[in-house]
Protein backbone atom coordinates (compact mmCIF):
# COMPACT_ATOMS: atom_id res chain seq x y z
CA UNK A 1 0.00 0.00 0.00
CA UNK A 2 1.19 3.28 -0.96
CA UNK A 3 1.59 5.93 1.65
CA UNK A 4 2.65 9.68 0.91
CA UNK A 5 2.22 12.79 3.12
CA UNK A 6 3.44 16.06 1.10
CA UNK A 7 6.92 17.09 2.27
CA UNK A 8 5.33 20.42 3.65
CA UNK A 9 7.89 21.53 6.26
CA UNK A 10 10.25 21.41 2.86
CA UNK A 11 8.47 23.41 0.99
CA UNK A 12 7.30 25.87 3.63
CA UNK A 13 11.23 26.43 3.93
CA UNK A 14 12.13 27.13 0.56
CA UNK A 15 9.23 29.21 0.00
CA UNK A 16 9.80 31.35 3.46
CA UNK A 17 13.47 31.11 3.58
CA UNK A 18 15.20 30.29 0.08
CA UNK A 19 13.66 31.74 -2.52
CA UNK A 20 12.69 35.48 -2.22
CA UNK A 21 9.49 34.79 -2.54
CA UNK A 22 8.50 37.04 -0.44
CA UNK A 23 8.76 39.40 -3.94
CA UNK A 24 6.43 37.71 -6.06
CA UNK A 25 3.61 39.95 -4.73
CA UNK A 26 5.46 43.55 -6.18
CA UNK A 27 5.54 41.96 -9.08
CA UNK A 28 2.62 43.09 -11.62
CA UNK A 29 0.64 40.18 -12.27
CA UNK A 30 1.26 38.68 -9.06
CA UNK A 31 -0.61 40.92 -6.41
CA UNK A 32 -2.36 37.84 -5.10
CA UNK A 33 0.62 35.86 -4.74
CA UNK A 34 1.33 36.73 -0.93
CA UNK A 35 3.30 34.02 0.96
CA UNK A 36 0.36 33.03 2.77
CA UNK A 37 -1.67 32.69 -0.17
CA UNK A 38 0.88 30.24 -1.76
CA UNK A 39 1.00 28.28 2.11
CA UNK A 40 -2.44 28.25 2.21
CA UNK A 41 -2.56 26.71 -1.53
CA UNK A 42 0.04 24.68 -0.80
CA UNK A 43 -2.07 23.05 2.21
CA UNK A 44 -4.82 22.30 -0.29
CA UNK A 45 -3.19 20.76 -2.94
CA UNK A 46 -1.43 18.55 0.11
CA UNK A 47 -5.28 16.84 0.80
CA UNK A 48 -6.05 16.82 -2.92
CA UNK A 49 -2.96 14.68 -3.23
CA UNK A 50 -3.44 12.17 -0.43
CA UNK A 51 -6.85 12.20 -0.57
CA UNK A 52 -8.25 12.32 -3.88
CA UNK A 53 -5.03 11.15 -6.14
CA UNK A 54 -3.19 8.84 -3.56
CA UNK A 55 -6.36 6.52 -4.07
CA UNK A 56 -6.23 6.12 -7.69
CA UNK A 57 -2.88 5.16 -7.89
CA UNK A 58 -2.58 1.19 -7.55
CA UNK A 59 -5.75 0.54 -9.16
CA UNK A 60 -5.04 2.70 -12.21
CA UNK A 61 -1.74 -0.16 -12.28
CA UNK A 62 -3.70 -2.85 -12.16
CA UNK A 63 -6.47 -2.08 -14.37
CA UNK A 64 -4.61 0.31 -16.68
CA UNK A 65 -6.69 1.54 -19.88
CA UNK A 66 -9.09 -0.33 -21.99
CA UNK A 67 -9.42 0.73 -25.78
CA UNK A 68 -12.73 -0.19 -27.45
CA UNK A 69 -11.92 -1.23 -31.27
CA UNK A 70 -15.63 -0.58 -32.25
CA UNK A 71 -16.00 3.17 -30.88
CA UNK A 72 -11.82 3.95 -31.09
CA UNK A 73 -12.66 5.33 -27.15
CA UNK A 74 -10.45 4.66 -24.43
CA UNK A 75 -12.03 4.06 -20.30
CA UNK A 76 -9.87 5.13 -17.91
CA UNK A 77 -9.23 2.88 -14.64
CA UNK A 78 -11.70 2.98 -11.49
CA UNK A 79 -11.90 6.23 -9.75
CA UNK A 80 -9.74 8.45 -12.62
CA UNK A 81 -13.09 9.89 -13.76
CA UNK A 82 -13.61 11.34 -10.40
CA UNK A 83 -10.76 12.49 -9.61
CA UNK A 84 -10.20 14.25 -12.61
CA UNK A 85 -13.79 15.82 -11.53
CA UNK A 86 -13.03 16.89 -8.22
CA UNK A 87 -9.45 18.27 -9.71
CA UNK A 88 -11.21 20.34 -12.17
CA UNK A 89 -13.91 21.85 -9.59
CA UNK A 90 -10.96 22.62 -6.96
CA UNK A 91 -9.83 25.16 -10.11
CA UNK A 92 -6.08 23.33 -10.34
CA UNK A 93 -6.16 23.19 -14.02
CA UNK A 94 -5.72 26.90 -14.65
CA UNK A 95 -3.92 27.53 -11.49
CA UNK A 96 -1.19 29.16 -12.91
CA UNK A 97 -2.86 30.19 -16.80
CA UNK A 98 -3.95 33.52 -17.58
CA UNK A 99 -6.39 35.73 -15.98
CA UNK A 100 -7.77 37.05 -19.39
CA UNK A 101 -8.49 33.23 -20.16
CA UNK A 102 -10.01 32.33 -16.94
CA UNK A 103 -7.34 31.52 -15.47
CA UNK A 104 -5.78 32.37 -11.70
CA UNK A 105 -2.40 33.61 -12.63
CA UNK A 106 -0.64 32.33 -9.82
CA UNK A 107 2.99 31.63 -9.89
CA UNK A 108 4.43 28.65 -12.07
CA UNK A 109 6.71 28.06 -8.60
CA UNK A 110 2.77 26.85 -7.24
CA UNK A 111 2.48 24.50 -9.79
CA UNK A 112 5.72 23.05 -9.95
CA UNK A 113 5.17 22.33 -6.19
CA UNK A 114 1.55 20.96 -6.79
CA UNK A 115 2.69 19.09 -9.87
CA UNK A 116 5.33 16.77 -7.59
CA UNK A 117 2.65 16.41 -5.44
CA UNK A 118 0.19 14.73 -8.19
CA UNK A 119 3.03 12.64 -9.48
CA UNK A 120 4.03 11.46 -6.09
CA UNK A 121 0.64 10.49 -5.63
CA UNK A 122 -0.29 9.04 -9.77
CA UNK A 123 1.95 9.86 -12.49
CA UNK A 124 -0.36 8.39 -14.70
CA UNK A 125 -3.33 10.23 -13.68
CA UNK A 126 -1.06 13.81 -13.97
CA UNK A 127 -0.38 13.07 -17.24
CA UNK A 128 -4.19 13.80 -18.23
CA UNK A 129 -3.94 17.68 -17.12
CA UNK A 130 -0.46 17.71 -17.49
CA UNK A 131 -0.19 18.30 -20.93
CA UNK A 132 -3.64 20.77 -21.14
CA UNK A 133 -0.64 23.04 -19.82
CA UNK A 134 1.51 23.15 -22.18
CA UNK A 135 -1.21 23.20 -24.86
CA UNK A 136 -2.57 26.47 -23.16
CA UNK A 137 1.37 28.22 -23.10
CA UNK A 138 2.15 27.39 -27.05
CA UNK A 139 -1.37 28.93 -28.09
CA UNK A 140 -1.25 32.00 -25.60
CA UNK A 141 1.79 32.52 -27.17
CA UNK A 142 1.45 31.70 -30.71
CA UNK A 143 -1.82 31.57 -31.82
CA UNK A 144 -4.08 34.01 -32.94
CA UNK A 145 -6.75 35.63 -31.40
CA UNK A 146 -9.76 33.75 -32.67
CA UNK A 147 -8.30 30.68 -31.81
CA UNK A 148 -7.11 31.33 -28.59
CA UNK A 149 -11.07 32.58 -28.03
CA UNK A 150 -12.32 29.39 -29.33
CA UNK A 151 -10.11 27.25 -27.26
CA UNK A 152 -8.13 28.00 -24.48
CA UNK A 153 -10.89 28.80 -22.14
CA UNK A 154 -12.25 25.01 -21.78
CA UNK A 155 -8.24 24.09 -22.42
CA UNK A 156 -7.93 26.30 -19.26
CA UNK A 157 -11.10 24.95 -17.33
CA UNK A 158 -9.86 21.49 -17.65
CA UNK A 159 -12.98 20.76 -19.43
CA UNK A 160 -10.85 19.60 -22.46
CA UNK A 161 -7.62 18.21 -22.13
CA UNK A 162 -4.88 19.04 -24.62
CA UNK A 163 -2.21 16.68 -26.29
CA UNK A 164 1.30 16.95 -28.03
CA UNK A 165 1.53 15.04 -31.27
CA UNK A 166 5.02 14.83 -32.33
CA UNK A 167 6.29 11.15 -32.97
CA UNK A 168 5.63 9.17 -35.73
CA UNK A 169 6.71 5.44 -36.29
CA UNK A 170 9.76 6.73 -38.27
CA UNK A 171 11.06 9.22 -35.98
CA UNK A 172 10.85 10.50 -32.45
CA UNK A 173 13.96 12.18 -31.63
CA UNK A 174 14.52 13.25 -34.93
CA UNK A 175 11.72 15.19 -36.12
CA UNK A 176 12.59 16.32 -39.74
CA UNK A 177 11.23 12.76 -40.67
CA UNK A 178 7.73 14.11 -40.25
CA UNK A 179 5.30 12.63 -43.03
CA UNK A 180 1.62 13.91 -41.41
CA UNK A 181 0.86 16.20 -44.43
CA UNK A 182 -1.35 19.13 -44.42
CA UNK A 183 -3.41 20.31 -47.46
CA UNK A 184 -5.09 23.34 -47.83
CA UNK A 185 -8.97 23.18 -47.80
CA UNK A 186 -10.85 26.20 -49.55
CA UNK A 187 -12.93 27.35 -46.29
CA UNK A 188 -9.47 28.35 -44.87
CA UNK A 189 -8.69 24.88 -42.71
CA UNK A 190 -6.40 22.04 -43.14
CA UNK A 191 -6.86 18.61 -43.81
CA UNK A 192 -4.27 16.30 -41.59
CA UNK A 193 -3.32 12.68 -42.87
CA UNK A 194 -0.78 10.74 -41.17
CA UNK A 195 -0.28 8.70 -38.07
CA UNK A 196 1.12 9.67 -35.13
CA UNK A 197 2.13 6.95 -32.32
CA UNK A 198 2.57 7.04 -28.14
CA UNK A 199 0.28 10.02 -27.73
CA UNK A 200 -0.22 10.53 -23.87
CA UNK A 201 -4.21 11.08 -23.43
CA UNK A 202 -4.79 11.00 -27.23
CA UNK A 203 -7.95 9.50 -26.31
CA UNK A 204 -9.78 8.77 -22.77
CA UNK A 205 -13.26 9.75 -20.96
CA UNK A 206 -12.13 12.23 -18.45
CA UNK A 207 -13.10 14.97 -20.86
CA UNK A 208 -16.23 16.00 -23.40
CA UNK A 209 -13.46 17.15 -25.93
CA UNK A 210 -9.53 16.73 -26.85
CA UNK A 211 -7.37 19.04 -28.43
CA UNK A 212 -4.82 17.39 -30.45
CA UNK A 213 -1.71 20.19 -31.44
CA UNK A 214 -0.24 18.11 -34.34
CA UNK A 215 2.74 18.79 -36.45
CA UNK A 216 2.50 18.53 -40.11
CA UNK A 217 4.43 19.87 -43.26
CA UNK A 218 2.78 21.65 -45.87
CA UNK A 219 2.49 20.84 -49.70
CA UNK A 220 6.06 22.12 -50.32
CA UNK A 221 7.72 22.22 -47.15
CA UNK A 222 11.48 22.28 -46.78
CA UNK A 223 12.32 18.74 -45.70
CA UNK A 224 13.97 20.08 -42.26
CA UNK A 225 12.69 20.93 -39.50
CA UNK A 226 12.14 24.70 -41.16
CA UNK A 227 9.07 22.53 -42.89
CA UNK A 228 7.25 21.74 -40.05
CA UNK A 229 3.74 23.64 -39.24
CA UNK A 230 1.40 23.70 -35.80
CA UNK A 231 -2.25 22.60 -36.11
CA UNK A 232 -4.88 22.29 -33.59
CA UNK A 233 -6.98 19.38 -34.42
CA UNK A 234 -9.96 18.65 -32.25
CA UNK A 235 -12.07 15.86 -31.49
CA UNK A 236 -14.71 17.63 -31.99
CA UNK A 237 -15.19 20.87 -33.87
CA UNK A 238 -16.28 23.19 -31.02
CA UNK A 239 -18.87 25.46 -32.85
CA UNK A 240 -20.78 22.55 -35.25
CA UNK A 241 -20.11 18.94 -32.63
CA UNK A 242 -18.55 17.45 -35.86
CA UNK A 243 -16.66 14.23 -34.75
CA UNK A 244 -13.25 15.01 -36.29
CA UNK A 245 -11.73 11.68 -38.11
CA UNK A 246 -9.15 11.53 -35.34
CA UNK A 247 -9.27 8.59 -34.22
CA UNK A 248 -7.27 6.55 -31.50
CA UNK A 249 -6.11 3.35 -33.55
CA UNK A 250 -5.32 1.28 -29.80
CA UNK A 251 -3.12 1.83 -26.74
CA UNK A 252 0.56 0.73 -26.06
CA UNK A 253 0.99 -2.24 -23.43
CA UNK A 254 3.81 -0.58 -21.26
CA UNK A 255 6.23 -1.38 -18.41
CA UNK A 256 4.42 1.54 -16.16
CA UNK A 257 1.94 4.47 -16.33
CA UNK A 258 -0.02 2.14 -17.14
CA UNK A 259 -3.20 4.53 -15.73
CA UNK A 260 -2.33 6.35 -18.82
CA UNK A 261 -3.41 6.25 -22.03
CA UNK A 262 -0.57 6.11 -25.02
CA UNK A 263 -1.92 5.77 -27.96
CA UNK A 264 -1.54 5.53 -31.58
CA UNK A 265 -3.30 8.20 -33.47
CA UNK A 266 -5.21 8.04 -36.82
CA UNK A 267 -5.67 11.61 -38.84
CA UNK A 268 -7.86 10.86 -41.36
CA UNK A 269 -8.15 13.89 -43.61
CA UNK A 270 -9.06 15.71 -40.25
CA UNK A 271 -10.14 19.41 -40.06
CA UNK A 272 -7.37 21.71 -38.38
CA UNK A 273 -6.49 25.47 -37.78
CA UNK A 274 -2.90 26.63 -38.73
CA UNK A 275 -1.50 27.92 -35.47
CA UNK A 276 0.67 30.91 -35.96
CA UNK A 277 2.81 31.21 -39.14
CA UNK A 278 3.13 28.04 -41.20
CA UNK A 279 6.93 26.39 -40.92
CA UNK A 280 7.31 27.64 -37.42
CA UNK A 281 5.90 24.64 -35.84
CA UNK A 282 9.19 23.50 -34.09
CA UNK A 283 9.69 26.57 -32.39
CA UNK A 284 5.93 26.56 -31.07
CA UNK A 285 6.38 23.44 -29.83
CA UNK A 286 9.17 24.23 -27.88
CA UNK A 287 7.31 26.63 -26.20
CA UNK A 288 5.08 23.73 -25.12
CA UNK A 289 8.35 21.14 -24.59
CA UNK A 290 10.03 23.83 -22.69
CA UNK A 291 7.35 23.48 -19.94
CA UNK A 292 6.64 20.01 -20.83
CA UNK A 293 10.30 19.26 -19.99
CA UNK A 294 10.26 21.31 -16.31
CA UNK A 295 7.41 19.22 -15.31
CA UNK A 296 8.51 15.90 -16.49
CA UNK A 297 11.32 16.47 -14.14
CA UNK A 298 9.20 17.02 -11.24
CA UNK A 299 7.49 13.32 -12.22
CA UNK A 300 11.33 11.96 -11.08
CA UNK A 301 11.19 14.30 -7.91
CA UNK A 302 7.53 13.48 -7.02
CA UNK A 303 8.03 9.37 -7.75
CA UNK A 304 11.35 9.73 -5.15
CA UNK A 305 9.89 11.27 -2.49
CA UNK A 306 6.75 8.87 -2.55
CA UNK A 307 9.94 5.88 -2.94
CA UNK A 308 11.78 7.34 -0.32
CA UNK A 309 8.90 7.72 2.51
CA UNK A 310 7.72 4.44 2.20
CA UNK A 311 11.71 2.95 2.54
CA UNK A 312 11.97 4.69 5.68
CA UNK A 313 9.02 3.53 7.25
CA UNK A 314 9.99 0.10 6.18
CA UNK A 315 13.53 0.90 7.90
CA UNK A 316 11.86 1.87 11.04
CA UNK A 317 9.60 -1.17 10.79
CA UNK A 318 11.96 -3.99 9.86
CA UNK A 319 13.68 -5.57 12.54
CA UNK A 320 16.68 -7.89 11.25
CA UNK A 321 20.24 -8.42 13.27
CA UNK A 322 21.55 -6.41 15.38
CA UNK A 323 23.04 -2.94 15.46
CA UNK A 324 27.24 -3.06 15.23
CA UNK A 325 27.37 -1.08 17.67
CA UNK A 326 25.35 -3.55 20.33
CA UNK A 327 21.59 -3.83 20.52
CA UNK A 328 19.70 -0.87 20.06
CA UNK A 329 16.34 -2.48 20.89
CA UNK A 330 17.22 -4.86 23.53
CA UNK A 331 13.71 -5.46 24.51
CA UNK A 332 12.93 -6.60 20.42
CA UNK A 333 14.26 -10.21 18.96
CA UNK A 334 16.73 -7.69 16.72
CA UNK A 335 17.21 -4.07 16.19
CA UNK A 336 15.20 -2.08 13.10
CA UNK A 337 16.93 -2.30 9.86
CA UNK A 338 17.57 1.82 9.83
CA UNK A 339 20.84 0.86 12.43
CA UNK A 340 22.52 -0.58 9.86
CA UNK A 341 25.55 2.12 7.95
CA UNK A 342 24.50 0.42 5.16
CA UNK A 343 20.70 1.09 5.07
CA UNK A 344 21.84 4.14 5.76
CA UNK A 345 23.91 5.22 3.10
CA UNK A 346 20.70 3.71 1.01
CA UNK A 347 18.09 6.27 3.06
CA UNK A 348 20.85 9.60 2.59
CA UNK A 349 20.99 9.19 -1.12
CA UNK A 350 17.66 9.25 -1.63
CA UNK A 351 16.69 12.28 1.11
CA UNK A 352 19.75 14.63 0.53
CA UNK A 353 19.26 13.93 -3.27
CA UNK A 354 15.56 14.75 -3.07
CA UNK A 355 15.74 17.90 -1.13
CA UNK A 356 18.40 19.35 -3.23
CA UNK A 357 16.60 18.74 -6.26
CA UNK A 358 13.40 20.12 -4.69
CA UNK A 359 15.31 22.96 -3.55
CA UNK A 360 16.83 23.32 -7.50
CA UNK A 361 13.54 22.98 -9.48
CA UNK A 362 11.61 25.80 -7.37
CA UNK A 363 14.83 27.68 -8.01
CA UNK A 364 14.61 27.88 -11.36
CA UNK A 365 10.45 27.73 -11.46
CA UNK A 366 10.89 31.20 -9.56
CA UNK A 367 13.47 32.09 -12.11
CA UNK A 368 10.60 31.62 -14.81
CA UNK A 369 8.09 33.53 -13.00
CA UNK A 370 10.39 36.13 -12.73
CA UNK A 371 11.39 36.04 -16.58
CA UNK A 372 7.79 36.98 -17.09
CA UNK A 373 6.92 38.87 -14.59
CA UNK A 374 9.28 41.19 -13.42
CA UNK A 375 9.31 44.64 -14.62
CA UNK A 376 12.59 45.35 -15.34
CA UNK A 377 14.14 43.92 -18.66
CA UNK A 378 17.66 43.63 -17.33
CA UNK A 379 16.32 40.96 -14.34
CA UNK A 380 13.84 39.18 -16.77
CA UNK A 381 16.71 38.38 -19.40
CA UNK A 382 18.87 37.28 -16.72
CA UNK A 383 16.24 35.08 -15.06
CA UNK A 384 15.17 33.58 -18.74
CA UNK A 385 19.12 32.46 -19.29
CA UNK A 386 19.18 30.73 -16.27
CA UNK A 387 15.72 29.39 -16.87
CA UNK A 388 16.85 28.23 -20.71
CA UNK A 389 20.16 26.56 -19.40
CA UNK A 390 19.02 24.69 -16.36
CA UNK A 391 15.88 23.15 -18.44
CA UNK A 392 17.55 20.28 -20.07
CA UNK A 393 19.12 20.10 -16.75
CA UNK A 394 16.18 19.85 -14.76
CA UNK A 395 14.54 17.55 -16.82
CA UNK A 396 17.19 15.07 -17.12
CA UNK A 397 18.94 15.29 -13.64
CA UNK A 398 15.72 14.88 -11.52
CA UNK A 399 14.73 12.02 -13.98
CA UNK A 400 17.73 10.34 -13.59
CA UNK A 401 18.61 10.48 -9.61
CA UNK A 402 14.46 10.39 -9.09
CA UNK A 403 14.70 6.68 -11.05
CA UNK A 404 17.85 6.01 -9.69
CA UNK A 405 16.65 6.73 -5.71
CA UNK A 406 13.27 4.83 -6.32
CA UNK A 407 15.84 1.91 -6.76
CA UNK A 408 17.57 2.52 -3.60
CA UNK A 409 14.33 2.98 -1.40
CA UNK A 410 13.08 -0.47 -3.64
CA UNK A 411 16.44 -2.22 -2.13
CA UNK A 412 15.91 -0.46 1.50
CA UNK A 413 12.73 -3.03 1.43
CA UNK A 414 14.91 -6.18 0.44
CA UNK A 415 12.29 -8.84 -1.05
CA UNK A 416 8.98 -6.75 -0.07
CA UNK A 417 10.37 -4.55 -2.01
CA UNK A 418 10.04 -6.85 -5.39
CA UNK A 419 6.53 -7.75 -4.45
CA UNK A 420 3.60 -5.72 -5.74
CA UNK A 421 2.70 -5.11 -1.50
CA UNK A 422 4.46 -2.33 -0.84
CA UNK A 423 3.87 0.18 -4.31
CA UNK A 424 7.76 0.73 -4.59
CA UNK A 425 8.16 -2.30 -7.77
CA UNK A 426 5.19 0.40 -9.28
CA UNK A 427 6.99 3.81 -8.66
CA UNK A 428 10.28 2.26 -9.83
CA UNK A 429 8.70 0.64 -13.46
CA UNK A 430 6.72 4.06 -13.78
CA UNK A 431 9.58 6.40 -13.38
CA UNK A 432 11.61 4.90 -15.82
CA UNK A 433 9.66 6.63 -18.73
CA UNK A 434 10.61 9.91 -16.98
CA UNK A 435 14.21 9.30 -18.38
CA UNK A 436 12.66 8.75 -22.18
CA UNK A 437 9.75 11.15 -23.07
CA UNK A 438 9.90 14.57 -23.80
CA UNK A 439 13.23 14.26 -25.66
CA UNK A 440 15.49 11.45 -23.80
CA UNK A 441 18.15 12.53 -21.31
CA UNK A 442 20.81 11.77 -23.48
CA UNK A 443 19.41 14.44 -25.65
CA UNK A 444 18.75 16.89 -22.97
CA UNK A 445 22.36 16.88 -22.82
CA UNK A 446 22.38 17.51 -26.49
CA UNK A 447 20.44 20.23 -25.90
CA UNK A 448 22.57 21.66 -22.77
CA UNK A 449 26.11 21.47 -24.69
CA UNK A 450 24.85 21.75 -28.92
CA UNK A 451 22.62 24.37 -28.27
CA UNK A 452 22.77 26.36 -24.71
CA UNK A 453 26.13 27.06 -24.51
CA UNK A 454 26.75 28.54 -27.69
CA UNK A 455 23.68 31.06 -26.97
CA UNK A 456 24.48 34.37 -27.41
CA UNK A 457 28.35 33.82 -27.40
CA UNK A 458 28.16 31.94 -23.93
CA UNK A 459 26.52 34.55 -22.56
CA UNK A 460 24.52 32.03 -20.32
CA UNK A 461 27.03 29.26 -18.74
CA UNK A 462 29.31 32.12 -17.89
CA UNK A 463 26.47 34.33 -16.13
CA UNK A 464 25.54 30.89 -14.15
CA UNK A 465 29.33 30.35 -12.89
CA UNK A 466 29.16 34.17 -12.43
CA UNK A 467 25.77 33.72 -9.69
CA UNK A 468 27.27 30.95 -7.83
CA UNK A 469 31.13 32.80 -7.55
CA UNK A 470 28.92 35.99 -6.65
CA UNK A 471 27.65 34.00 -3.31
CA UNK A 472 31.18 33.49 -2.74
CA UNK A 473 31.86 37.17 -2.37
CA UNK A 474 28.62 37.71 -0.57
CA UNK A 475 29.26 35.17 1.94
CA UNK A 476 33.05 34.02 2.58
CA UNK A 477 32.55 32.40 5.57
CA UNK A 478 30.06 29.84 4.98
CA UNK A 479 31.05 26.19 5.63
CA UNK A 480 31.38 24.68 1.91
CA UNK A 481 32.72 27.11 0.39
CA UNK A 482 36.02 25.67 -0.83
CA UNK A 483 33.88 22.70 -1.87
CA UNK A 484 31.44 25.47 -3.94
CA UNK A 485 34.63 26.61 -5.02
CA UNK A 486 35.70 23.69 -6.62
CA UNK A 487 33.26 22.29 -7.91
CA UNK A 488 32.68 25.70 -9.95
CA UNK A 489 36.61 24.91 -10.99
CA UNK A 490 35.66 21.91 -12.32
CA UNK A 491 32.67 23.34 -14.28
CA UNK A 492 34.69 26.44 -15.65
CA UNK A 493 37.47 23.95 -16.77
CA UNK A 494 34.60 21.54 -18.50
CA UNK A 495 33.33 24.22 -20.18
CA UNK A 496 36.67 25.42 -21.25
CA UNK A 497 37.83 21.75 -22.45
CA UNK A 498 34.25 21.71 -24.75
CA UNK A 499 34.62 25.30 -26.07
CA UNK A 500 38.55 23.47 -27.02
CA UNK A 501 37.53 20.57 -28.45
CA UNK A 502 33.85 20.34 -29.12
CA UNK A 503 34.46 23.23 -31.54
CA UNK A 504 37.19 20.86 -33.12
CA UNK A 505 35.48 17.68 -33.07
CA UNK A 506 31.88 17.69 -32.37
CA UNK A 507 31.88 13.96 -31.97
CA UNK A 508 34.10 15.12 -28.28
CA UNK A 509 30.83 17.13 -26.88
CA UNK A 510 28.73 14.72 -27.98
CA UNK A 511 30.73 12.33 -25.61
CA UNK A 512 31.18 15.32 -23.08
CA UNK A 513 27.19 15.71 -23.46
CA UNK A 514 25.78 13.68 -20.36
CA UNK A 515 28.83 13.77 -17.70
CA UNK A 516 28.90 18.01 -18.63
CA UNK A 517 25.05 17.91 -17.69
CA UNK A 518 25.38 15.90 -14.34
CA UNK A 519 28.38 18.15 -13.50
CA UNK A 520 26.25 21.26 -13.95
CA UNK A 521 23.51 19.83 -11.87
CA UNK A 522 25.52 18.91 -9.20
CA UNK A 523 27.35 22.82 -8.91
CA UNK A 524 23.73 23.80 -8.52
CA UNK A 525 23.14 21.81 -6.17
CA UNK A 526 26.23 22.00 -4.29
CA UNK A 527 25.17 26.34 -4.86
CA UNK A 528 21.93 25.65 -3.07
CA UNK A 529 22.96 23.19 -0.52
CA UNK A 530 25.62 25.91 0.82
CA UNK A 531 22.28 28.46 0.95
CA UNK A 532 20.29 25.55 2.95
CA UNK A 533 23.31 25.18 5.45
CA UNK A 534 23.80 28.75 5.66
CA UNK A 535 20.60 29.64 6.49
CA UNK A 536 19.95 26.65 8.69
CA UNK A 537 23.15 27.74 10.77
CA UNK A 538 21.80 31.31 10.83
CA UNK A 539 18.40 29.50 13.02
CA UNK A 540 20.33 27.43 15.32
CA UNK A 541 22.47 30.32 16.16
CA UNK A 542 19.32 32.14 16.67
CA UNK A 543 18.08 29.84 19.50
CA UNK A 544 15.92 27.32 17.00
CA UNK A 545 17.69 24.31 16.88
CA UNK A 546 15.01 22.21 15.94
CA UNK A 547 15.24 18.72 13.91
CA UNK A 548 14.34 20.71 11.09
CA UNK A 549 17.92 22.77 10.94
CA UNK A 550 19.44 20.26 12.50
CA UNK A 551 18.58 17.36 10.04
CA UNK A 552 19.69 20.53 7.12
CA UNK A 553 23.03 20.96 8.30
CA UNK A 554 23.71 17.12 8.34
CA UNK A 555 22.26 16.61 5.05
CA UNK A 556 24.30 19.16 4.01
CA UNK A 557 27.47 17.56 5.37
CA UNK A 558 26.40 14.45 3.94
CA UNK A 559 25.97 16.30 -0.11
CA UNK A 560 29.18 17.88 0.23
CA UNK A 561 31.46 14.95 1.98
CA UNK A 562 30.01 12.47 -0.82
CA UNK A 563 27.29 13.00 -3.03
CA UNK A 564 29.54 16.27 -4.41
CA UNK A 565 32.53 13.46 -4.86
CA UNK A 566 31.26 12.51 -8.46
CA UNK A 567 32.23 16.17 -9.75
CA UNK A 568 35.52 15.62 -9.95
CA UNK A 569 35.05 11.81 -11.67
CA UNK A 570 33.10 14.15 -14.49
CA UNK A 571 35.41 16.11 -15.40
CA UNK A 572 37.78 12.92 -16.05
CA UNK A 573 35.41 11.66 -18.06
CA UNK A 574 34.78 14.72 -19.95
CA UNK A 575 38.18 15.11 -20.42
CA UNK A 576 38.75 11.57 -21.76
CA UNK A 577 36.69 12.84 -25.27
CA UNK A 578 35.59 10.93 -27.71
CA UNK A 579 38.68 8.18 -27.93
CA UNK A 580 37.25 4.97 -26.08
CA UNK A 581 33.51 5.76 -26.57
CA UNK A 582 34.34 5.63 -30.64
CA UNK A 583 37.64 3.61 -30.81
CA UNK A 584 36.15 0.12 -31.85
CA UNK A 585 34.99 -0.15 -35.57
CA UNK A 586 31.32 -1.61 -35.80
CA UNK A 587 32.17 -5.02 -36.32
CA UNK A 588 34.23 -5.25 -33.30
CA UNK A 589 31.27 -3.60 -31.23
CA UNK A 590 29.66 -7.72 -31.80
C1 LIG B 1 4.81 6.29 -22.65
C2 LIG B 1 5.21 7.24 -23.71
C3 LIG B 1 4.52 8.44 -23.86
C4 LIG B 1 4.88 9.32 -24.88
N1 LIG B 1 4.12 10.46 -25.07
C5 LIG B 1 4.34 11.19 -26.20
C6 LIG B 1 3.45 12.26 -26.57
O1 LIG B 1 2.49 12.57 -25.85
N2 LIG B 1 3.66 12.91 -27.74
C7 LIG B 1 4.70 12.59 -28.56
O2 LIG B 1 4.82 13.20 -29.61
N3 LIG B 1 5.59 11.61 -28.23
C8 LIG B 1 5.42 10.90 -27.09
N4 LIG B 1 6.28 9.88 -26.76
C9 LIG B 1 7.45 9.65 -27.59
C10 LIG B 1 8.75 10.06 -26.91
O3 LIG B 1 8.84 11.46 -26.80
C11 LIG B 1 9.91 9.43 -27.70
O4 LIG B 1 9.89 8.04 -27.40
C12 LIG B 1 11.26 10.03 -27.36
O5 LIG B 1 11.35 11.35 -27.77
C13 LIG B 1 12.41 9.23 -28.00
O6 LIG B 1 12.18 8.94 -29.35
P1 LIG B 1 12.32 7.44 -29.87
O7 LIG B 1 11.61 6.56 -28.91
O8 LIG B 1 11.90 7.39 -31.27
O9 LIG B 1 13.85 7.11 -29.74
P2 LIG B 1 14.97 7.36 -30.85
O10 LIG B 1 14.86 8.75 -31.35
O11 LIG B 1 14.92 6.26 -31.83
O12 LIG B 1 16.28 7.24 -29.98
C14 LIG B 1 16.84 5.98 -29.57
C15 LIG B 1 18.10 6.24 -28.76
O13 LIG B 1 19.06 6.93 -29.56
C16 LIG B 1 19.46 8.14 -28.94
N5 LIG B 1 19.64 9.17 -29.97
C17 LIG B 1 18.83 9.45 -31.01
N6 LIG B 1 19.32 10.47 -31.73
C18 LIG B 1 20.46 10.87 -31.13
C19 LIG B 1 21.42 11.89 -31.37
N7 LIG B 1 21.30 12.74 -32.38
N8 LIG B 1 22.48 12.01 -30.51
C20 LIG B 1 22.60 11.17 -29.47
N9 LIG B 1 21.73 10.19 -29.18
C21 LIG B 1 20.66 10.04 -30.00
C22 LIG B 1 18.34 8.49 -27.96
O14 LIG B 1 18.80 9.27 -26.87
C23 LIG B 1 17.87 7.10 -27.53
O15 LIG B 1 18.65 6.64 -26.46
C24 LIG B 1 5.96 9.01 -25.73
C25 LIG B 1 6.68 7.81 -25.55
C26 LIG B 1 6.30 6.93 -24.57
C27 LIG B 1 7.05 5.63 -24.46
Amino acid sequence: MLRYQAPVKDIHFLLNEVLPVKNYANLPGFEEATLDTLLAVVEEASKLASEVILPTNAVGDQEGCQYDPASHGVTTPTGFRAAYRAYVEGGWPGMSAPVEYGGQGLPHLLKFIVDEMVCSTNLSFGMYPGLSHGAVAALYHHADEALKARFLPKLVSGEWTGTMCLTEPQCGTDLRLIRTRAEPQADGTYAITGTKIWITGGEHDLTENIVHLVLAKLPGAPESTKGISMFIVPKFVPETGERNPAFCGGLEHKMGIKGSATCVMNFEGAKGWLVGEANEGMRYMFTMMNGARLMVGMQGLGLAETAYQISLAFAQERLQSRSLRGPQSPDKPADPILVHPDVRRMLLRQKVFNEGNRALAYWVAFHLDNAHANPDPAEREASDDLVQLMTPVVKAFLTDEGYANANWAQQVLGGSGFTVDWGIEQLVRDGRIARIYEGTNGIQAMDLVGRKLSLHGGRLIRRYMGLLRDTLTRHPEQTYAASLKGVLDNLQTATGWLASHGMKDSENAGAAASPYLRLVALSALAYLWAEMDRIAAERIAAGEATPFYTSKRKSAAYFFERGLQEASMLLADIESGKGTLMAHEEAELA
